[in-house]
């Protein structure tokens, strides 16, 4: 049966480095949403384009555009073992299609790692957040640098900022959360899957820490 676990928590909380480090450990797929719209803006897709308009204002992509090409994404073969969802779904309306997608699949949400750090330090990450270009491997000038500045450790490309990490954007993305994503977390609290992890530790600590607590069945 595949396993879906879902990583929720605000802009900057380190989903997308958590997601990253916990797919190695548990051999599953990692399926961010905004990599993949990044992905197709790189490519100057139709949905790239459309998606550029909404992420440079801080603002959500569509719903019924965000599902639709997060379900193509987990029917294609490399994820039938199932996948770490990061940054998916956002809204309500994202997690009841997902969990009809899901259903479809064969599975259900495993967990949601809610992943709990504070505004200052929020804003302390994503303002010192690089990414990589060619795979999005992300890196902090001061919490995590690359070996050599600018480039990045694992495939030698150009590291860059976020357009999106400016402060004014930042603002928007922590409005837009705390409005449209953050009552996300009480439709799946109703579940009884949200495993509360302090996402405020060293990154191997947090990364530990979620280990420890998912449920058995989805360990290695
Ligand atoms: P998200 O995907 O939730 O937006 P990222 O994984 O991109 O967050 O992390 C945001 C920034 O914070 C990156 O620069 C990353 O290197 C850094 N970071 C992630 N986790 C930690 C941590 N535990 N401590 C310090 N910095 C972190
Ligand atoms: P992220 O890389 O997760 O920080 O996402 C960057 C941007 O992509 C967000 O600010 C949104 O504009 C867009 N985005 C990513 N995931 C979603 C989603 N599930 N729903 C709507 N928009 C999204």
């Amino acid at each position: 049966m595949p396993r879906y676990i879902l990583l929720v928590g605000p802009p900057g909380a380190g989903k997308g480095t958590q997601a990253k480090r916990l797919c190695q450990a548990l051999g599953l797929l990692h399926v961010s949403s905004g990599d993949l719209f990044r992905e197709h803006l790189k490519n100057q897709t139709e949905l790239g384009k459309l998606a550029q308009s909404h992420i440079d204002r801080g603002e959500l992509v569509p719903d019924d555009v965000t599902i639709a090409m997060v379900r193509e994404r987990l029917q294609q073969e490399d994820a039938a073992a199932g996948a770490i969802l990061d940054g998916f779904p956002r809204t309500l309306a994202q997690a009841k299609a997902l969990d009809g997608l899901l259903e479809e699949l064969g599975g259900g949400v495993d967990a949601v790692v809610n992943i709990q750090v504070s505004m200052t330090a929020l804003v302390r990450r994503l303002t010192g957040r690089w990414m990589c270009r060619q795979a999005g491997h992300i890196y902090h000038q001061e919490f995590n640098p690359p070996r050599k500045p600018g480039v990045c450790d694992i495939d030698g490309s150009e590291l860059y900022r976020r357009s999106d990490d400016t402060e004014q954007t930042v603002a928007k993305r922590f409005q837009v959360y705390l409005e449209q994503t953050a009552p996300l977390i009480k439709h799946y609290r109703s579940k009884g899957v949200v495993i509360d992890v302090n996402g405020e530790q060293k990154i191997g600590a947090v990364t530990a820490a979620v280990l420890d607590v998912l449920p058995g069945d989805v360990s290695p």
